[in-house]
């Protein structure tokens, strides 16, 4: 069964949000490079990576179900950020939307009963449990180093061990 014009408009929308959290990681890293957080800035340019590849996921699901992906223009995230505790943060509210988009988008494709879409969903959603659950465990060690440079700075180092996926 092909997909719904609906489905197609829904999931695209989501493919512009997975290349704008792209560009807001994007983002972060380049400020986290400024401010001589080379740790920071290698997990968000790692972040920004895999939600390019969010995006790519998405578009081949539309394409497979023969529909085609309509792209808009992708918003300019914020470039200034008072702390990486305040970076980090803003990452966590900033998964905290996308699971909450995810969540929407199941329950239209299940009243929908689409249940292919439903189920390429479910992956988004098992993802999003990891997504939430790094960020806040990086808000969380932030907060506990809070003004001191020296448990930033070990922070950093912990944040550069990030492997690519
Ligand atoms: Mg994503």
């Amino acid at each position: 069964m092909k997909i719904s014009e609906s489905t197609v408009e829904m999931l695209s929308k989501q493919v512009n949000a997975e290349f704008y959290a792209s560009y807001l990681y994007f983002s972060m890293s380049i400020w986290a490079d400024r401010e001589n957080l080379p740790g920071l800035a290698k997990w968000m340019e790692l972040q920004a990576k895999e939600e390019l590849e969010h995006a790519e996921r998405l578009h081949k699901y539309i394409t497979e179900r023969g529909g085609s992906t309509i792209l808009a223009p992708i918003d300019l995230p914020p470039g200034e950020f008072a702390s990486a505790l305040e970076v980090m943060e803003a990452a966590y509210e900033h998964e905290l939307m996308v699971t909450d988009n995810f969540t929407r988008m199941t329950a239209t494709a299940l009243e929908e009963q689409d249940f292919a879409t439903v189920s390429a969903l479910r992956w988004f959603i098992d993802e999003q449990v990891e997504e939430e659950a790094q960020t806040s465990h990086w808000v969380d060690r932030l907060r506990l180093a809070g003004e001191r440079k020296g448990a930033l700075l070990m922070i950093d180092n912990q944040l550069a061990q990030r492997q690519e996926a």
